[in-house]
């Protein structure tokens, strides 16, 4: 019987479900391009669903230890006219979003990775697979890796392994994207959830506290991450064309923005620390084909306007584990589970998939009437206790539809 399987990325995706099916007594080869894998990108929120799936792994504990507490979120216009303010008391009383440095996640999951009886395999990076009738050969530069009972694709949206599923799909990149850091929060500066600002949908800035690093001393001062959007051509552009000036000119248009932020911005000190993000809007009609299935941002990659991704990956996980799980001890019928699970992820991934993209413009856009619409209705529409508690549970991470659809973990 091959009981064997081959993940490829060792992202939060991959690795939440190579921890998943490991723990069913699958045997998982996972791989990872990146030889020594670094935490990239600098923080991110994680939602009560993220957080559910994270504990029925036993790994929320080390990050309550790590993060902070969020809850609310609050945006704003310079002229003071109230965007967003959000409380997640609203879903329930006990909701919160977890504010987490990329580096804690990704530090949390890979020592359990290496704790659990997966194999992992850094610096390489599967390029291509065969599907036969009875199981998925993987190629690394032209030399076979393996054959496989089934293939997780799992490398990010921006994945050629999965442009060779006979699938109709489409990887659109934004043409906005953002620098963002992580950066020692001053002893003296406010408390605060995450707070936004925004001018039109062509300035935005963002802060939001994150907590401390995998492996940081316990008096190590807690972060707070700074996201600034930028048209994608500038975000390419700026390493190249900052130095000093250039920063301090940044900083400058930072402050005029959202004034608390100067005293943070003293940690801001090489423009170095700015790492740079693209994101892609990835469609597919469904995310099987016979024996391989794209997950996590592969599948189903957004921008991070609704802070969803990575806990889109961490249920995409926790669902084809449960999935497994129920057939049984026998041999699994991969190609029918993955079906299975292409149908029972559908309406979840359809509706945050059709709300990022629909909300990306008010956001990030060059548009004018898209955040004018927003700066007049947003604020206004949060007030009524309908929408309020909507938008709640579509930052909750639980809708399955635009009205009452609420997902089961
Ligand atoms: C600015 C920004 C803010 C965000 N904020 C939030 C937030 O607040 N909340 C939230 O939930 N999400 C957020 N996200 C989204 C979240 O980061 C992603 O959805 C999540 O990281 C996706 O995880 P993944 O494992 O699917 O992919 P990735 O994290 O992209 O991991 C893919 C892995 O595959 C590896 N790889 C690539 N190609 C290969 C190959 N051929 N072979 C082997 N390995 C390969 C890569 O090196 C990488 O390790 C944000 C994203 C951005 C850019």
């Amino acid at each position: 019987m091959n009981k064997r399987i081959a993940i490829v990325g060792a992202g939060v995706a991959g690795c939440a479900a190579a921890l998943s099916l490991s723990r069913l007594g699958l045997d998982v080869d996972l791989f990872e391009a990146v030889a020594e894998p670094q935490p990239i990108g600098a923080g991110l929120l994680l939602q009560p669903t993220g957080q559910q799936v994270l504990q029925g792994l036993g790994l929320l504990e080390p990050l309550l230890g790590l993060g902070a507490q969020v809850d609310r979120l609050f945006g704003d216009t310079p002229s003071g006219r109230t965007v967003l303010d959000m409380s997640y008391r609203r879903f329930s009383p006990q909701a919160y979003g977890l504010g987490l440095q990329r580096g804690a996640l990704m530090g949390v999951l890979w020592q359990a990775v290496r704790a659990s009886g997966v194999a992992w395999h850094c610096g390489v990076a599967p390029s291509r697979f065969e599907q036969q009738a009875d199981e998925v050969r993987l190629f690394a530069d032209g030399q076979p890796l393996g054959s496989y009972a089934a293939l997780l694709l799992a490398n990010g949206s921006f994945s050629r392994l999965r442009e060779q599923l006979q699938l109709k799909q489409s990887a659109r990149v934004f043409p906005y994207g953002a620098l963002w850091t992580v950066l020692p929060r001053p002893a003296q500066f406010p408390e605060l959830d995450l707070r936004q600002r925004f001018r039109g949908a062509r300035q935005m800035l963002g802060l939001m506290p994150v907590g401390r690093n995998f492996g940081d001393a316990p008096e190590a001062a807690p972060g707070i991450n700074l996201f600034w959007s930028l048209p994608l051509a500038e975000v390419q552009a700026w390493h190249a064309a900052a130095g000093a000036q250039g920063l301090e000119r940044l900083k400058r248009e930072m402050v005029d923005l959202l004034p608390l932020c100067e005293p943070l911005l003293a940690g801001l000190q090489d423009p170095a620390q700015l790492r740079q993000a693209r994101y892609a809007d990835v469609q597919m009609a469904r995310w099987h084909q016979g024996r391989v299935l794209a997950i996590g941002d592969c599948g189903h990659g957004m921008s991070p306007q609704l802070g969803q991704g990575a806990n889109l990956a961490l249920i995409d996980a926790h669902v084809l584990a449960r999935l497994c799980a129920s057939q049984g001890q026998g041999r699994l019928d991969w190609p029918a589970l993955l079906a299975r699970y292409s149908h029972e992820r559908r309406a979840h991934l359809r509706f945050y998939s059709q709300a990022s993209r629909g909300l990306t413009p008010m956001f990030q856009s060059d548009q004018r009437l898209a955040p004018w619409l927003r700066d007049r209705f947003f604020g206004w529409g949060g007030r009524l206790p309908f929408v309020h508690q909507q938008s709640v549970a579509t930052l909750s991470g639980v809708k399955t539809g635009w009205l009452w659809g609420r997902l089961k973990l």
